[in-house]
């Protein structure tokens, strides 16, 4: 029997959790689903790919659609608050996935899509609303939606929230919610302000810590090769050779940087698509599905527009260029290793990252093994003496090595 009959949920949810192949709940689904259907409030301190979407909306689906309310026009019962608009439609689809069958009334609103539909969709009434920050303080700011109905608030991603610089429209939009509702936070990390925020807008929550962080690192196979900046381009190819590098989700720096590795892949008739703020919306949710749907091979993509994205059996993830922050490193490999299967992540560095590099082998606790076989191999002299290496584990593979006298 699916642990999922245990939560006391909807049949046709059940029914549908079995038609998506769910068998257990994950540990976050585990902890919070009771406490959600309950009314608690929730801290959960955990990253998409812990399962936390059905977590936090298994219980909102379940309990609106025991309990169906005439809801009146113009306002939601539910509003979810999520900062990029790929993770808006991701949430919203699976969404409508579970609830399926219940008869819920749901609407997604983003920026940079008409908001027509929107406002007429909303003019109905609305079990659940899922938002990015922008959108919605538009809606509200043109009266096309009130809060006066809200009963649960769900603010998801509040970290990336903050690193988008969306924090001030975030507390504009928590500023016109009504007090007396249930209200969830969910972030990877815990700066001072989400821990202010979190005091100021939770009333005694349960807490929730799921590192998928460490889970996933050690089922990702990871390397770095050190080259010449101009060999990336040849290097990329060969690497696309290989038969392990069947759907591939590269990382880079620039929007610029992305569209000249997609351009130069299109030369070589490999599909591929960029992904980045530059694109209109609907050119980022084509070039996603495609690559959701296996219809283009490779995927290029800045850290901002990829952010928690969820596609399936991504075999391989290239940091064309390092990450300057050492915590997008992770969430860049877990692209890859989804869902307890195993993935490989290879980065590329130039002489000039290897401060980057050790900073993220100092955040992950490992050395990450150098391909030494591979024919744009470089050797580095420079070392910045300041660095200290704190790293104690290592993860050998074969044909890598550490040159660790350049390590001081
Ligand atoms: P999330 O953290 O919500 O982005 O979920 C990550 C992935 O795990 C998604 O592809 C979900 O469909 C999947 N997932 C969520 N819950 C379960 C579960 N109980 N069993 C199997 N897969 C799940």
């Amino acid at each position: 029997m699916s642990e999922f009959k245990e939560f006391s949920l909807l049949e046709s949810i059940i029914d549908r959790l079995s038609l998506k192949g769910y068998k257990q709940p994950t540990p976050i689904q585990k902890e919070c689903i009771p406490a959600l259907i309950n009314g608690n409030d929730l801290l959960g301190i955990a990253q998409t790919g812990t399962g936390k979407t059905a977590a936090f909306s298994l219980p909102i689906i379940n309990n609106f659609g025991r309990n169906k309310i005439d809801i009146k026009t113009k306002s939601t019962r539910s509003l979810i608050l999520t900062p990029t608009r790929e993770l808006a439609s991701q949430i919203m689809q699976n969404i409508d996935d579970y609830s399926d069958g219940v008869g819920l009334k749901t609407k997604v609103v983003y920026g940079g899509v008409g908001r027509q539909g929107q406002v007429d969709s909303i003019a109905l009434g609305l079990d659940i609303l899922v938002a990015t920050p922008g959108r919605l303080l538009d809606l509200i700011e043109t009266g096309d939606i009130n809060f006066k109905a809200l009963e649960v608030f769900v603010l998801d991603e509040a970290d990336t929230m903050l690193d988008m610089g969306f924090f001030n429209d975030v507390q504009s939009i928590i500023s016109k919610l009504p007090k007396n509702r249930q209200t969830l936070l969910f972030s990877a990390t815990m700066p001072a302000e989400i821990e202010v925020l979190a005091e100021a807008i939770l009333t005694d929550p349960i807490k929730i810590q799921i590192t998928a962080e460490t889970v996933t690192i050690d089922l990702v196979n990871q390397s770095v090769y050190h080259l010449e900046k101009a060999n990336k381009i040849p290097l990329l190819f060969n690497i696309l050779k290989k038969p392990d590098s069947e759907k591939v989700l590269i990382f880079c720096k620039t929007k610029y940087g992305a569209d000249i590795i997609v351009k130069a892949l299109e030369k070589a008739s490999i599909t591929a698509a960029s992904l980045h703020s530059g694109k209109t919306q609907t050119v980022r949710e084509e070039a996603l599905q495609n690559f959701k749907d296996s219809n283009l091979r490779v995927l290029v993509a800045t850290d901002v527009a990829a952010r928690g994205i969820d596609v399936d059996n991504i075999t391989l993830v290239i940091n064309y260029n390092l990450p300057e922050d050492p915590r997008n490193y992770i969430h860049r490999i877990g692209r890859t290793a989804r869902a307890g299967k195993s993935g490989m992540a290879i980065s590329f560095a130039v002489e000039n990252d290897i401060r980057q590099l050790i900073n993220i082998e100092n955040s992950i606790g490992q050395v990450i093994p150098v391909v030494i076989e591979q024919p744009f191999h470089q050797e580095f002299s420079k070392v910045p003496k300041q660095v200290k290496k704190k790293v104690n584990k290592t993860n050998k593979t074969n044909k890598t090595s550490r040159p660790r006298t350049k390590r001081k």
